[in-house]
């Protein structure tokens, strides 16, 4: 494996004697050889001994793009942009302060976001036991999709998604919802009146012992009209910029955890994750994952498919 260290290489080298890393480190990019695993750092920000991590990880798939990032106490790996001029910081709305990155030579910008690993959320502080979540889609699954909802006179619980959140409930789950809102970007309606609803339609399930834990909303939207919201955007499902906010504020653990939304684009894309759809009114062919025509099924689906729970360490 290659390494190049963009603007650190001095303190990079240093390091990587100390964990006796003997592979080549070059200061340009242009150096490597076209599908060896590249390690950029940058002064910015300080390596952590879990650049270890990064190394065993880019010996397995050298073709991976990764990048590093750190939030809230926790470390977050995920694949980074370095070398797109299409999407720019903004896209990542956080989640791009990375310092450190392995990526492939060559990859396109599409390889790379449709093949974001499940992060590794570490946490120095403490011992969590992670708990896997119910991911709902907000319109059409929790509640009736009356089309850029944003009056509380106009919110209809859908029947029979309380029994589904219940269930979750029972199992220990995290309930969240993560909710792609275009209608704020479109000047259709303010982020406010996002909130108010969303507050109204956590207050309606939990009169109906169906308690969520949080709400994710992403106004964000590239042809909208508002220009404060108008950007592409890692929190815009189908990228898993909500869920990550959220296994950042909840010890989640993705891989036992179940999306149910009722469009394609509600299935997230992030590795491991268990995506499944909830037939509506839209058009679901070619889904690439489970169809449920109602909740029961769904029901059954995760007694079927619930994994085992696994204990957390750091
Ligand atoms: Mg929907």
């Amino acid at each position: 494996m290659d390494i190049v260290a963009t603007d650190d290489g001095k303190r990079l080298r240093e390091y990587l004697d100390k964990i006796g890393f003997a592979g080549e480190l070059h200061s340009d990019v242009k150096e490597l050889s076209k599908d060896r695993a590249v390690l950029l750092s940058t002064a910015k920000y300080p390596l952590k001994y879990d650049l270890q991590y990064f190394l065993n990880v880019a010996g397995q798939e050298p073709a991976r793009l990764i990048c590093y990032a750190e939030n809230k106490g926790q470390k977050l790996y995920w694949p980074g942009n370095t070398q797109d001029e299409s999407l720019d910081d903004s896209f990542y709305d956080g989640f791009y302060d990375a310092g450190i990155r392995f990526f492939p030579k060559g990859s396109s910008v599409e390889d790379r976001l449709n093949s974001i690993p499940t992060p590794e959320f570490k946490n120095e502080n403490f011992h969590i036991r992670k708990k896997p979540a119910l991911f709902l889609d907000r319109d059409g699954v929790v509640n009736e999709d009356t089309a850029y909802l944003h009056k509380i006179r106009d919110v209809r619980i859908c029947a029979g998604v309380d029994k589904l959140i219940q269930f979750a409930r029972r199992e220990n789950w995290h309930v969240i919802i993560l909710t792609n809102q275009s209608g704020v970007a479109r000047g259709m309606f303010e982020a406010d009146d996002v909130k108010t609803v969303n507050d109204f339609i956590m207050g309606s399930l939990l009169k109906l012992d169906a308690a969520v834990d949080a709400v994710y909303t992403c106004n964000f939207f590239d042809k909208g009209t508002i220009s404060r919201w108008t950007k592409k955007s890692l929190m815009r499902k189908p990228w898993p910029g909500m869920l990550l906010s959220a296994c950042h504020d909840f010890p989640i653990d993705i891989e036992r955890s179940f999306m149910v939304g009722d469009k394609l684009v509600d299935a997230i894309k992030i590795e491991r994750l268990c995506n499944i759809h909830l037939k509506g009114v839209y058009d679901l062919e070619g889904a690439g994952c489970p169809v449920f025509h109602d909740y029961d099924g769904i029901i059954d689906f995760f007694k079927k498919n619930q994994k085992g729970s696994t204990i957390y360490t750091p």
